[in-house]
């Protein structure tokens, strides 16, 4: 067998593709994950992960990740930081390129999770970097004291705005209907805090400054009432948008996540899907773990079918 020819080759190394790939190699597949960007994916923003069963006491996202490529590795698992430009499945095999080789595999799994949604609004691109911010355990730091405004109202906003209370007195969290759409215990927690001003059925129309974020409009939906209001910094958790733009071929839902069946199977024999990117109801990390866990599962069945 090459150098570059591996039994399954896992495309995003979050939390699925890194679980997939612990689970794949420990079952005797020669994996390979490959990620342009490091591994970890979206749980690298996570402060505090206190929801993933038996972790206690809670670690950072970071850490948590680390250990799991840790683990990977430790089963076998090869990890490359690669940027992929195309898959193509010939015969029963599979030719995935990148910027630096071309690999071949039995099976193939897509875990590139999702990535953050834009506001949409003026002011918003142009500030970007100048007050304009997607993640706040990168950029809360610079506005400590200041004035903060967090747009969203899911688990994301609420997590984040918790987050930045412990830099700030000054946060408000803005968001476009009556009621939290975040879990129970996270919204409670940000409508107890008072630092914490919530303002419902609101939005940002527009984000003023010179160079920087300086003032917001805020939008009463009912009223359609305008206030321009000061402001440092906004943050924007509105939602996330699958990565999908190397798998064109396979079918994805309305919102354009990817199909798949509870086996993670795709439309395509040996291609499969886990994590964010996929169509399901709930996305967590422990729900990414399981589908990795699932489609190496599921993979190892696959290649005993196919296999030279
Ligand atoms: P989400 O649950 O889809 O929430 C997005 C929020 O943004 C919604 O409140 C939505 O409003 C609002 N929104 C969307 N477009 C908007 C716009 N153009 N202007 C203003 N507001 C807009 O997304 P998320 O919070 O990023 O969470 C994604 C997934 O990760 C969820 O399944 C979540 O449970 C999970 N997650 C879990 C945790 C945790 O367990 N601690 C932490 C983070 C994320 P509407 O309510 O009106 O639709």
């Amino acid at each position: 067998m090459s150098e570059t020819f591996y039994d399954y080759i896992i495309i995003g190394a979050g939390v699925a593709g890194i679980a997939s790939a612990q689970y794949a190699a420990r079952s005797g597949l020669k994996t390979l994950v490959i990620d342009s960007s490091g591994s970890g994916g979206q749980a690298l923003l996570i402060v505090s992960l206190e929801n993933y069963p038996g972790l206690v006491p809670p670690i950072s996202g970071m850490d948590f990740s680390l250990n799991m490529k840790k683990q990977a590795e430790g089963f076998g698992a090869t990890f490359v930081n690669e940027k992929v430009s195309s898959i193509d499945k010939i015969a029963n095999k599979f030719s995935i390129k990148t910027n630096k080789t071309v690999y071949s595999c039995y099976a193939v799994l897509i875990a590139t999770g999702a990535e953050h949604r834009a506001l949409g609004v003026p002011g918003e691109k142009e500030h970007e970097g100048r007050g304009v911010s997607y993640c706040a355990t990168c950029d809360g730091p610079f506005f400590k004291g200041k004035n903060i405004f967090v747009v969203g109202g899911g688990d994301s906003a609420c997590d984040e705005a918790m987050y930045l209370s412990t830099l700030s007195d000054h946060i408000t969290l803005v968001h476009r209907r009556a009621k939290l759409r975040a879990t129970g215990r996270v919204a409670n927690r940000v409508l107890q805090n008072p630092k914490i001003t919530v303002r419902f059925n609101s939005d940002i129309k527009e984000i003023r400054g010179n160079g920087k974020v300086e003032y917001v409009i805020l939008r009463n939906v009912e009223t359609q009432e305008e206030t321009e209001v000061p402001a440092d910094a906004v943050f924007v958790f509105v939602g996330m948008l699958p990565k999908t733009d190397l798998v064109q071929m396979l079918p994805k839902d309305e919102a354009g996540y990817i199909k798949t069946n509870d086996k993670m199977e795709t439309a395509i024999k040996g291609f499969f899907a886990a994590g964010d990117v996929r169509a399901k109801p709930f996305r967590q990390v422990v729900t990414a773990t399981a589908d990795g866990a699932i489609a190496a599962h599921e993979a190892f069945e696959y290649i005993g079918t196919v296999k030279d």
